[in-house]
C-alpha cells in the first residue's frame, strides 16, 4: 500500500536539509511513488535554478565556520513542528536560506495546484451522481451517461452513436428496482446518433440499482419487448 504523499517533507528533501531518519524516510517513499520522484526533480531543478541565479563570491574563512557552528543549533523541521515556526527560529542570517526554502514551497505549491486542476478536469461535478450505459447488441459502439442529482429527484439521459431508427420506433429507459422493469420515458436520437432525455420515474432515481434502454414502437411499451442497445448501473 502506498502511503500518503510527503508533500510537506519534499522541499527540505530537495535542499538536502532533513535529518538522516527523515531523509530515509522520503526516499523509502520516493522508491514507490512516481509523483513525488517527479515533484523532487522538479524542486531540485528550481534549487539548482536558484542557486545559480544569486552571484558567486568568495566567502571570508570563517563566514564558513560560523555557519557551519550555526547549522549544528539549527533544528531542521519536523512533524511536531511547522515550517512557520522553524522558519521564526532561524536568524536573521539565514534570510537567504530561508527565502530559498519559501520559494521552493512557492514553487511545490504550483505543482500540487496544477496536479489538482488536472485531477478537477477529470472528476464529475460533485453534486451530480453519474452513471454510465454501455453499448450492446447491435449497438455496441453506442454509449451513453445519466446525470442524476444529489438527491436523486432528477436526472438526464444523454446518448451517443445509437442507430437511428425509423418512424415507427422510438429507444425507452428501463429502470430495473429487484428485477422489475419501470420506464423512465421514451426518444428518440439525431442522424448523429445523438439524443437526451429527461427522466420521469416514480422513485428517487438512485433507488434503482441497473439501468437498460431497448428498441420499442413508438410512443413505448408497458415492458421490455426490443432489442437491448444500452445497459448500465449505479
Ligand atoms: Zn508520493
Amino acid at each position: 500500500m502506498i502511503q500518503q504523499h510527503l508533500i510537506d517533507e519534499l522541499p527540505a528533501y530537495a535542499l538536502d536539509c532533513l535529518e538522516e531518519s527523515e531523509r530515509h524516510a522520503v526516499e523509502r517513499h520516493l522508491a514507490v511513488c512516481a509523483e513525488c520522484r517527479t515533484e523532487v526533480t522538479a524542486l531540485q531543478d528550481a534549487a539548482a535554478n536558484l542557486a545559480l541565479s544569486v552571484a558567486q563570491v568568495e566567502p571570508a574563512p570563517q563566514l564558513k565556520s560560523a555557519i557551519l557552528a550555526r547549522i549544528a543549533t539549527v533544528r531542521t523541521p519536523t512533524r511536531s513542528m511547522n515550517w512557520g515556526d522553524w522558519l521564526r527560529n532561524l536568524q536573521p542570517a539565514w534570510g537567504v536560506a530561508a527565502l530559498a526554502v519559501i520559494v521552493l514551497l512557492v514553487v511545490s505549491n504550483l505543482i500540487l495546484w496544477n496536479q489538482v486542476r488536472t485531477l478537477a478536469q477529470n472528476t464529475p461535478v460533485p453534486s451530480f451522481q453519474v452513471v454510465s450505459l454501455a453499448g450492446t447488441g447491435p449497438a455496441d459502439t453506442a454509449h451513453g451517461v445519466m446525470i442524476v442529482t444529489d438527491n436523486g429527484r432528477f436526472g438526464t439521459l444523454v446518448v451517443d452513436a445509437l442507430p437511428e431508427l425509423d418512424k415507427e420506433q422510438q429507444y425507452q429507459l428501463w429502470l430495473i428496482l429487484d428485477g422489475q422493469r419501470t420506464s423512465g420515458g421514451v426518444f428518440s436520437v439525431d442522424s448523429w446518433g445523438y439524443g437526451a432525455l429527461v427522466i420521469r420515474a416514480p422513485l428517487p432515481l438512485d433507488a434503482y440499482s441497473d439501468f437498460g434502454v431497448t428498441v420499442e414502437p413508438a410512443g413505448g411499451s408497458s415492458a421490455p419487448t426490443g432489442d437491448k442497445v444500452l445497459g448500465g448501473s449505479f
